[in-house]
C-alpha cells in the first residue's frame, strides 16, 4: 500500500471499546463490575479487583460503548464513514477483538430478535444496498465470500469442500487474494444475509471451559463492491473491498484448561493476533520501514486492507466482570497500542 503521512494513518485506524452487560454466569458468581466508561472523553477505567482503592487503568479510545451500547449506535458513529469509503473505492477493514465471551459475535453479527442490536455485518449490506439503489448513473455488482482461519489454515465457509486448504496468492493487478475461495454474487442485502448465516454454521467451533461456543478461528467476511459510473468522459469503474472479521478469542491458553490440540490451537490463535498487532502498531507509528504482514495468514490476506489510503475499525470488546480483570486489562493494552 502507498505510505500516508503519520496524521492520514492516525485518522485511518480507530479503535472503539465496547462492555457487555454481566451474564447470568457472573451474576450467580456475585461478580462485581469492574469497568468504568466516560462517554464524552471516550475513556474506560478498568478497577483491579485486588486493590479497589487504588488508580483505575485508564485508557482512551474513538469512543467507548459501555453495557446497554446497541450495535445501532456503534454503527452510525463509527463504521458508516467507513462504508461510506469503501462506497467511494477504497478498502475497509473491521475488527471485533476479545476474549471468547466478551461480544465479538455479538457485535459483527448481533442478536436477530432485537432490531437495534442486528450487528454490523447486516448493517453494511443494508447501507450499500441503500447506496446502490439510491446512486443514479452508477452500476453496481457486489460480490460476497466468507473464510475461516483455523490453525494457520484458510478454508472457504461457502465452498463446496470445507475442508480444503486454500493458498494465499498475490498478483500484481488484482493485489492479494485466496486461490479458489468461492465468490457470491449478491443482490440484495437478503442474499447476503444468506451468505452470513451459512457460512456462520460452518465455523469451526471448540469447546473449552469459558464457553461451549467458543469459537477458535479467525472468520473473514469479505464484501466487493465494483462501481461503474457512466459519465460524459467514458465509464469509470471503481472496486471497493470491505472484510468484517471475527477474531478468534484472544485469552490465554492456561485460564481456559487448554491442552493438546487445544493447546496447540491457542498458540496458533495468538500468532496471528499478535502479528495483526503488529502490523497495526508499525502503521500507526509511521515510523517503521518494514510492515510485518507476512508474519500470518490473517496479516497476509489483510494486507491491502490495512494502512494506505484504507480505513481501519478495532471494536475491542470486553466483559465487565471483575474476575475477568486480566483478560480485559489485556485487551485494553492490545487495543491502545492500535491507535
Ligand atoms: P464472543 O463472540 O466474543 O465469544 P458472543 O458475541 O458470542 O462472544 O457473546 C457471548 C454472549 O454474551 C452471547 O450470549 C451474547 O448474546 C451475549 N452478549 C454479548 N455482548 C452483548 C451485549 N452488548 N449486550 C447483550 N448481550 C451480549
Ligand atoms: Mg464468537
Amino acid at each position: 500500500p502507498p505510505r500516508t503521512s503519520n496524521r492520514a494513518m492516525a485518522e485511518s485506524v480507530k479503535v472503539i471499546c465496547r462492555c457487555r452487560p454481566l451474564n447470568k454466569r457472573e451474576t450467580d458468581l456475585s461478580c462485581k463490575v469492574a469497568v468504568q466508561m466516560d462517554n464524552s472523553r471516550g475513556q474506560v477505567a478498568l478497577i483491579n479487583p485486588e486493590d479497589t482503592k487504588g488508580p483505575p487503568k485508564s485508557f482512551t479510545f474513538d469512543g467507548v460503548y459501555f453495557v446497554d451500547s446497541t450495535a445501532e449506535q456503534i454503527y452510525n458513529d463509527i463504521v458508516y464513514p467507513l462504508v461510506e469509503n469503501v462506497l467511494e473505492g477504497y478498502n475497509g477493514t473491521v475488527f471485533a477483538y476479545g476474549q471468547t465471551g466478551s461480544g465479538k459475535t455479538f457485535s459483527m453479527q448481533g442478536d436477530d430478535l432485537t432490531p437495534s442490536q442486528r450487528g454490523i455485518i447486516p448493517r453494511t449490506f443494508e447501507h450499500i444496498f441503500e447506496a446502490t439503489a439510491t446512486t443514479d448513473n452508477s452500476k453496481f455488482l457486489v460480490h460476497g465470500s466468507y473464510l475461516e482461519i483455523y490453525n494457520e489454515e484458510v478454508r472457504d465457509l461457502l465452498g463446496k469442500d470445507k475442508n480444503q486448504k486454500l493458498e494465499i496468492k498475490e498478483h500484481t493487478e488484482k493485489g492479494v487474494y485466496v486461490a479458489g475461495l468461492s465468490m457470491h454474487v449478491c443482490h440484495n442485502k437478503r442474499d447476503c444475509d444468506e451468505l452470513m448465516k451459512h457460512g456462520f454454521n460452518n465455523r469451526h467451533v471448540g469447546a473449552t471451559l469459558m464457553n461451549k461456543d467458543s469459537s477458535r478461528s479467525h472468520s473473514i467476511f469479505t464484501i466487493y463492491i465494483e462501481m461503474m459510473e457512466e459519465r460524459a468522459d467514458g465509464d469509470h469503474i471503481k472496486i471497493g473491498k470491505l472484510h468484517l472479521v471475527d477474531l478468534a478469542g484472544s485469552e490465554r491458553q492456561a485460564k481456559t484448561g487448554a491442552t493438546g490440540d487445544r493447546f496447540k490451537e491457542a498458540t496458533k490463535i495468538n500468532l496471528s493476533l499478535s502479528a495483526l498487532g503488529n502490523v497495526i502498531s508499525a502503521l500507526v507509528d509511521g515510523k517503521s520501514k518494514h510492515i510485518p504482514y507476512r508474519d500470518s495468514k490473517l496479516t497476509r490476506l489483510l494486507q491491502d486492507s490495512l494502512g494506505g489510503n484504507t480505513k481501519t475499525i478495532m471494536v475491542a470488546c470486553i466483559s465487565p466482570a471483575d474476575n475477568n480483570y486480566d483478560e480485559s486489562l489485556s485487551t485494553l493494552r492490545y487495543a491502545n497500542r492500535a491507535k
